[in-house]
């Protein structure tokens, strides 16, 4: 397992003045290692989960040889004659309901789709092909129409009895069920779930319910925290609110560290309030300040926690509703893959030309919020969202797209492209 102090040490000159995003990420990938508990459960309920070991294919796929087309199987022996070949149809093969016979030579069987190919059988013609001779049953086609072998489907060729059918750190989506489905396997290891706590930190901070004074806000961030974590899969920890004082900040972070893989805090790490945050963080294990060369999440904690024995890693985001989005879908998210047991996630990011001007300063990141649309002429474009203030959830919740400016881009010109990372794609 890789410290936090062996993480740092590894890598090139940084500025934690200006942390760049990428060097962020490479910190907290470094230091987050997978939990390593598995346990065996239900295929139904693996999905989301992590695979925790190589599931090995007990079966051929297909199990057995048959038809890719509707048509008549017959052998392809019969093609070396050549002209019009003509055939009897000596039985049926449906899906489920093999032929059960032999064929002779100059016989072949009515055959569909997925149905058992006969023994004696190696050629489908499609039935797009052939002339049946009225009433009966007999079928003739130009023997240059299909080659010996053709449209048929072979034992094995999807994937083989004793090849990876999934490997180890993958994330099980619906495709990933079936597959395992079609493999006959009712129950899959895969990784604990990981555990995160979370907690807001503010006094001018209300829980939905209580009354809001002068001066005060509702918290909003326990709630995109909770649903931006429970998409993840993860299992989630609510502390509440926590008021601007560094003894209940300990206390609740103890709690935390000792029931959890991971914390999550929001607030609390901007200029102003880091100085005693930062003196009680350190008290509980190895935190780092940053001020991140992005926008909007420019204040950054991170870290490792240890209480009674018990380690988890810190995320230290800021109080700002639209920065803890920012930080945690371009700074946390990674990490938490990590620490799940999952193999690196591929986020796609696509270019696309921008509808209006967007003014940027090189030097940092930037996370714009995005509306991606088609345009009269079904083109897909993007346009930057009215407000994109830091602490503005409105335009976060009416975005489906982040448009990522990287560090050395300057002023972008309608027209230009653009990399976009969709919210969703088909969940
Ligand atoms: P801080 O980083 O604690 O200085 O907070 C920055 C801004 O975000 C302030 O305007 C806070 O009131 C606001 N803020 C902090 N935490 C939350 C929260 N949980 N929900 C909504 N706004 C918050
Ligand atoms: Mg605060």
């Amino acid at each position: 397992m890789t410290t936090l102090d062996e993480a740092l040490a590894g890598l090139p000159d940084y500025d934690p003045n200006q942390m760049t995003v990428e060097v962020a990420r490479a910190i907290i990938a470094r230091t987050a290692s997978p939990v390593s508990a598995i346990e065996q459960v239900a295929v139904r309920s693996a999905l989301g989960r992590v695979l925790g070991r190589d599931v090995v294919s007990p079966l051929d796929v297909p199990a057995f040889e048959n038809a890719a087309m509707d048509g008549y199987a017959f052998a392809g022996t019969a093609l070396a004659a050549g002209g019009a070949i003509r055939l009897r149809v000596a039985g049926r093969s449906f899906a489920g309901h093999p032929f059960d016979g032999v064929t002779a030579h100059g016989e072949c069987v009515r055959i569909m789709t997925g149905a058992l190919l006969p023994a004696g059988c190696d050629t489908v013609i499609p039935q797009e092909q052939v002339q049946r001779e009225g009433d009966t049953e007999i079928v003739t086609f130009d023997a240059a129409a299909v080659t010996p072998g053709r449209h048929v489907r072979h034992v094995g060729e999807d994937l083989a009895a004793g090849h990876t059918a999934l490997h180890a750190g993958k994330r099980l989506r619906p495709a990933a069920l079936g597959l395992l489905a079609s493999l006959g396997v009712a129950e899959v290891p895969v990784r604990r779930r990981i555990r995160v706590a979370f907690f807001s930190t503010g006094d001018e901070l209300r829980s939905v319910g209580e009354p809001l004074a002068p001066g005060n806000l509702y918290d909003s961030n326990r709630y995109t925290l909770f649903g931006m974590l429970q998409r993840l899969g993860v299992e989630v920890l609510d502390l509440g609110v926590v008021r601007d004082d560094p003894q209940a900040i300990e206390d609740t972070l103890r709690t935390a560290c000792r029931e959890a893989d991971a914390v999550i805090t929001s607030g609390g790490v901007s200029v102003g309030e880091a100085d005693f945050t930062r003196e009680m963080m350190t008290r509980l294990g190895n935190v780092v300040f940053w001020k991140m060369a992005m926008r909007p999440g420019r204040p950054f904690a991170f870290g490792e926690l240890e209480s009674e024995g018990k380690r988890a890693l810190l995320f230290g985001l800021p109080g700002n509703p639209a920065a803890v989005m920012a930080s945690f879908y371009h700074l946390v998210r990674d990490g938490l893959f990590v620490l799940m047991g999952a193999e690196p996630q591929v986020t796609p990011c696509l270019p696309v030309p921008t509808a209006t001007a967007i003014a940027k300063r090189p030097g940092r990141t930037e996370f714009l919020r995005g509306i991606l649309a088609a345009d009269a002429q079904g083109r897909w474009q993007v346009t930057v969202a009215d407000a994109q203030s830091a602490g503005i959830l409105r335009t976060m919740s009416e975005a489906n797209c982040f448009v990522t400016l990287g560090t050395e881009r300057g002023d972008v010109a309608a027209g230009e492209l653009v990399d976009v990372i969709a919210f969703d794609g088909l969940v």
